[in-house]
């Protein structure tokens, strides 16, 4: 089958490689109908973030796709039916999977498809892809839903919601978005849920801030000068209630510590390529500072928020800017990192 492959940093190839096939009998494989490229899939591109992904494996943890093939200790799912599926991969049965934190599977290691940790499993950039623990992890997708409304709900979109849940965002409440990039969008998409007066985007890249105003976010532009100062003189000189980190590094972290109003609350989702780095401890000591954060527990969010993007009250098919062929993920991953083209969502057709 045809998948994309790592080659090394900045590459990534359109290859032939073998058929997945049905390996432990709680496996299915899937024929993958949509993919598409994540914030996530550029540290890896770029080699960010300690340990390189072996040269050759399948990228991608963003798919979804109907079931070809099942495994003959498979008790949920049939031929034909129509899944999404999780970024990381968990048996749903040990110790950390039983308190509701698959991304913290014993078993698995903590993998994630197409990643570069835990056990292997080769991603979904692909054709085809196998899934094991196939029963815990697919969810069936209703015939009226699009791919481009599903796809989400194993990443970017639960994640933008475990952001702006983990923020605490009461009603009345001003919010800001470190990030307009896919996760920062569908974060501020989610933040409107919980009813904040305010909203604001914090980016440079011009047409996501100006996409984040479709979704009720005002701009604050970082050649503007320091968005903690912005964000204070738009807030009265408090700063923000909450502020939610969808971006992954330590400028962004240090500046929403800095922007969140006293005994606020910051909430990062953002992948870290450092290992470690400086924490303003004694700005978030006085200021009696709220801090969450962690990698998302999407297998928990698919089916509570498949409703509310079914209704309309989340919109994840707005931040789609490219479909292409699958074989043609090379050029998607060049203009999603170097934001050419006004891209902010690629996704790839098999
Ligand atoms: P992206 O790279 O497209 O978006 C990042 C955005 O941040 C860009 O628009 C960039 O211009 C902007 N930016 C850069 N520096 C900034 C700063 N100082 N202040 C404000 N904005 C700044 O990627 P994405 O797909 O939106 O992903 C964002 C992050 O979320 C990545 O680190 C990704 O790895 C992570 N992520 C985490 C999870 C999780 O489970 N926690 C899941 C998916 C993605
Ligand atoms: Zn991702």
């Amino acid at each position: 089958m045809k998948a994309i492959a790592f080659r090394g940093v900045g590459d990534v190839r359109t290859e032939t490689v073998p058929d997945p096939t049905i390996v432990d009998p709680t496996d299915v494989v899937l024929r993958i109908t949509t993919s598409a490229v994540c914030g996530s899939d550029l540290h890896q591109y770029h080699g960010r973030g300690g340990a390189l992904v072996q040269p050759g494996s399948v990228m991608g943890h963003e798919f979804m796709g109907v079931v070809d093939e099942v495994g003959a200790g498979v008790t949920t799912l049939t031929r034909g039916d129509r899944v999404i599926v999780p970024f990381s991969v968990s048996c749903g049965r040990c110790e950390w999977c039983r308190r509701r934190l698959p991304t913290q599977c014993a078993t698995t290691q903590r993998a994630v498809f197409g990643g570069r940790w835990g056990h292997v499993f080769p991603g979904g950039q692909a054709e085809r892809i196998r899934v094991p623990f196939a029963d815990h992890l697919c969810e069936k997708v209703p015939a009226g839903m699009s791919d481009e409304d599903a796809l989400f709900l194993g990443d970017i979109l639960s994640t933008g919601f475990v952001c702006a849940e983990n923020g605490g965002i009461r009603p009345g409440d001003t919010v800001a978005v470190f990030g307009a990039g896919p996760v920062g969008l569908l974060a501020m998409q989610s933040a409107q849920l919980f009813g904040p007066a305010r909203v604001f985007a914090v980016d440079r890249v011009d047409y996501r801030l100006a996409l984040a105003g479709e979704f009720g976010a005002e701009p604050v532009h970082l050649d503007l000068g320091d968005p903690a100062e912005q964000l204070r003189a738009a807030t009265g000189g408090h700063g923000p209630d909450v502020v939610l980190e969808c971006v992954g590094h330590e400028t962004p972290f240090t500046q929403a510590i800095q922007a969140v109003r006293a005994a606020g609350t910051v909430s990062s989702v953002g992948v870290y390529v450092e290992t470690s780095m400086g924490f303003p401890a004694r700005e978030a000591f006085f200021k009696d500072l709220n801090l969450r954060m962690g990698i998302c527990n999407a297998r928990n969010y698919m089916a509570p928020l498949m409703p509310l993007v079914q209704g309309g009250k989340l919109r994840p098919a707005r931040i789609i800017t490219h479909t292409m062929p699958l074989g043609d993920a090379p050029k998607g991953y060049a203009i999603f990192d170097k934001k050419e083209d006004r891209a902010v969502k690629v996704m790839l057709k098999p």
